[in-house]
């Protein structure tokens, strides 16, 4: 690894990608990415999300989104505009999410009915494009459904959910399709009832306090070392 890459990154998004992929978040697609300065580190290209190695993440310039190290996704572009576009977002990450996507297909929203759904609000909003967002143009009208937002549905393709730092970003991941599963079934049986507007901000205000977050993020680094997906990372240099 050269020195340009900062390990601390790199290790971050080594783990958060396998942890992501243990919990069936992530599939053969999917990248995270964490800000650093003025550089974003990301997937690589072509790395496995389940097994990715600290020397297969790519460092990219945010300015001009040029690549300083390997090869970043093709839809790096979801990362970079949103980025420029929100200051306070430190991480970004986009996945095929199995019950988020089939909701957005169905035209059910994702509503705030059970606790998982309330930090994404009312109602999760859609990007009405099933094309790979792989140009500025693309990026920049998927930062604007997203707006202050920490998720948004892209229709027939996935998800893009963004946090302050990589563990918030990983727990609302994890929440988000946690949220969707629990609406598929309801769905299934109903229709959901939806949270108050209070309801949501106190509940919202429980679920990102920063323990909650940490107990998020550590369990999911756990189950990702019990299934012997973290290998060489300590999950004490992570939390
Ligand atoms: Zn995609």
């Amino acid at each position: 690894m050269t020195v340009s890459t900062s390990v601390r990154a790199a290790t971050l998004v080594a783990a958060a990608s396998r942890a992501l992929a243990v919990a069936g978040i992530f599939d053969t697609h999917g990248h995270i990415s964490v800000r650093e300065g003025d550089v974003a580190y990301v997937n690589s290209h072509s790395a496995s999300r389940i097994a990715i190695r600290l020397e297969e993440v790519a460092a990219v310039r945010l300015a001009d989104g040029e690549p300083i190290e390997r090869t970043p996704p093709s839809e790096l572009p979801i990362h970079l505009e949103i980025y420029r576009a929100r200051a306070d977002v430190g991480a970004v990450a986009h996945f095929h999410a199995l019950y988020a996507t089939a909701l957005a297909v169905a035209g059910k929203p994702l509503v705030a009915a059970f606790n998982a759904g309330a930090p994404f609000g009312r109602e999760v909003p859609v990007y009405d494009d099933p094309a790979l967002v792989r140009d500025a143009a693309r990026g920049r009208r998927l930062a604007g459904v997203l707006g202050k937002g920490r998720a948004a549905l892209l229709r027939g393709h996935g998800a893009v959910v963004v946090g302050d730092d990589l563990p918030t970003c990983v727990a609302m991941s994890l929440q988000l399709e946690e949220s969707a599963r629990r609406l598929w079934l309801t769905y299934a049986i109903g229709e959901p009832r939806r949270f108050t507007d209070q309801e949501i901000e106190h509940v919202t205000s429980g679920l990102t306090e920063p323990r909650v977050i940490r107990k998020i993020w550590i369990d999911a680094l756990e189950r990702a070392r019990l299934a012997g997906a973290l290998g060489d990372i300590d999950v004490e240099t992570l939390v």
